[in-house]
């Protein structure tokens, strides 16, 4: 494919820099530890377990406790109250991130530092432009005067993005900035639809985003396109950051470009229309992995082929790794870790023989990267310049390999993010292979799914798992006709998928049909419109795979046009 060999050349380059960092993968934790200890032993937090006062590699290990989230609030509060952030770690906080928590539970803020934060900056480099969707949200201030942001929030102001990140990016950083995500959203696309021959790469961090922006680009294509032609900016766009960098932008009437957007929008099929309306990309680059894996089919719908990258491995706490291999699979991608960022350890999780997850419950004493083993599932922990100390992130995650002697790792789900009605527990992953097999009977008729979420469902006696699925037909944006009988079989496959557990307790009785319910196209995004008003920030938004929200159920109940059940008894 034409673009390959180029994107393959930018990313060996990079990797020739990371060899020094994975061949030392172990000297460079070591290290990093060291000087974590050495910084922040004097803490109040850290202090207490050291009582002999010796803070080495070996007395961290053995006395500092593994924590979650709960475990650290009390002194996240404190510091967020007034107390100096030094009762954490040495040096001064900057600020806090705030961390989305959509897929699985509250908001939470993780202190960060100039230092931790360079450290997980990684740059890019490509020749030619970005159209890169990135938002910005509120940033909320903690009762002591701290600053609370999202990651991108946060970062879209610093000027190492400026510097680095903003080069490639054709939106203007007052787009960027702008609170409004919808008039951000608007100006972001016009932009990259003006200089649609300078686009060489389409981005966001997460593949939700995309995904977002292909539904606005349905919506609001009529409208681009009459900006364009008629040279003047939406008169709804009264962001004046906005209003100020597009009067740069858009500067004259362009029927021909308005035209032939036209005539590319008003295609019946919108299969392959990123390529249409930019020629020269070359790629799409978002987070494709995890949670965002339920959108590569549309994707690669609307990408017509286009390689997606999944980059890197990175949240509010630390970053992880980076995908060396850019066009592997977005199904199989692995990020190697990088040992310069945080200091990583590794508790094993407990999955059975096929690999299948029968109880994700963590056990033994955690390992550290150098002594992980292939084709085991760990959950990360990490400690950082910026007070966290043996923190559980809460992700899972699978040893695919090593680059020199820094391990690689497949994204496999989010921890405890499980669907249960008595001893069962399916996990993200469980779903995601489950609706995976599932959906392929949908597609000789047409039909995708854009979308899908869960629910235990336990308001009845015996419960039942209930899915939210949003379907779309690839030629058209019509509802699809649904075949009772076909969604029927979706049902039987989704649980046929299921293991040992869910089929004997299903088979016993205590567990009902699994219930399938049909929305209606947009469900999906309203359901992020929810989220985003409860706090989290469209570029950080993950689609919660099991709800437990009961606004959440209620916005995806409204918008249901069909319900659909497995058989009554499972044989
Ligand atoms: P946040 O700090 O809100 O951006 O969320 C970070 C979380 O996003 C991580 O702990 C993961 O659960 C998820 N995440 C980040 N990068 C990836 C990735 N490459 N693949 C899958 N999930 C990811």
């Amino acid at each position: 494919m034409a673009g390959e060999s180029e994107i393959k050349e930018t990313y060996e380059n990079g990797t020739k820099i990371l060899e020094d960092l994975t061949n030392n993968a172990h000297e460079l934790q070591e290290q990093m530890l060291e000087e974590i200890l050495r910084r922040n032993a004097g803490t109040q937090y850290l202090s207490r377990f050291f009582p002999s006062g010796q803070a080495d590699k070996q007395n961290f290990k053995t006395n500092v406790p593994i924590v979650t989230y709960e475990d650290i609030k009390p002194y996240i509060d404190r510091i967020a109250n007034g107390e100096t952030s030094s009762i954490l770690l040495a040096d001064p906080i900057n600020q806090f991130l705030r961390r989305s928590g959509t897929s699985g539970g509250q908001q939470k803020l993780i202190p960060i530092t100039t230092e931790s934060f360079e450290k997980g900056c990684f740059s890019v480099s490509d020749e030619g432009k970005s159209l890169s969707l990135y938002f910005s949200k509120p940033d909320m201030e903690t009762p002591s005067g701290l600053v609370a942001s999202p990651y991108m929030t946060f970062y879209s102001k610093t000027n190492i993005f400026k510097t680095r990140l903003a080069k490639f990016c054709l939106s203007p950083i007052e787009t960027i900035l702008c609170l409004d995500n919808k008039q951000s959203m608007f100006c972001q696309l016009l932009t990259g639809l003006l200089q649609r021959d300078k686009v060489v790469w389409f981005a966001s961090n997460f593949a939700s985003v995309l995904a977002r922006t292909i539904k606005f680009l349905e919506d609001y294509w009529r409208e681009l396109c009459c900006n364009i032609r008629t040279g003047y900016l939406s008169d709804w766009i009264i962001d004046p950051g906005c209003k100020n960098a597009m009067s740069l932008i858009l500067t004259r009437p362009n029927p021909e470009l308005a035209d032939l957007i036209q005539q590319i929008c008003e295609d019946q099929s919108w299969e392959g229309v990123i390529k249409k309306l930019w020629p020269k990309i070359k790629y799409i680059r978002s987070v494709c992995t995890g949670s965002m894996s339920q959108y590569i089919p549309l994707l690669e719908f609307y990408g017509g082929g286009i390689p997606l990258v999944s980059p890197s491995y990175v949240s509010s706490e630390a970053c992880f790794g980076i995908n060396l291999k850019p066009l592997s699979n977005p199904f199989d991608v692995s990020y190697t870790f990088l040992p310069n960022t945080a200091y990583f350890e590794f508790l094993r999780v407990n999955k059975d023989g096929g690999g299948k997850a029968q109880e994700t419950r963590t056990i033994d004493k955690p390992v550290d990267l150098a002594n992980v083993k292939l084709g085991q599932y760990y959950e990360v922990v990490v400690t950082t310049l910026a007070g966290l100390y043996r923190y559980r992130v809460g992700d899972v995650l699978k040893v695919t390999g090593f680059y020199n002697k820094s391990p690689q790792f497949q994204f496999v789900e989010r921890q405890n993010v499980v669907l249960s009605i008595d001893a069962d527990k399916t996990t993200e992953e469980d779903l995601l292979k489950a609706i995976t097999n599932a959906k392929l009977i949908l597609e000789p008729f047409g039909i995708m799914l854009t979308a899908y979420s869960s629910y235990s469902d336990t308001s009845s006696t015996p419960g039942r798992y209930v899915l939210f699925w949003e379907l779309k037909m690839k030629d058209s944006n019509d509802l699809p006709k649904l075949d009772v009988k076909i969604m029927e079989q979706c049902c039987c496959i989704v649980e046929e998928s299921f293991d040992f557990t869910y089929k004997s307790l299903r088979k016993g009785g205590a567990i009902s049909g699994l219930e399938l319910r049909v929305v209606k196209r947009g469900s999906f995004d309203e359901l992020m419109d929810f989220y985003i008003s409860k706090g989290a920030s469209i570029s950080q938004y993950k689609p919660p795979c099991c709800l437990k929200s009961e606004e959440a159920i209620k916005i995806l109940n409204s918008g249901m046009v069909g319900k659909f059940f497995g058989p009554k008894t499972m044989s």
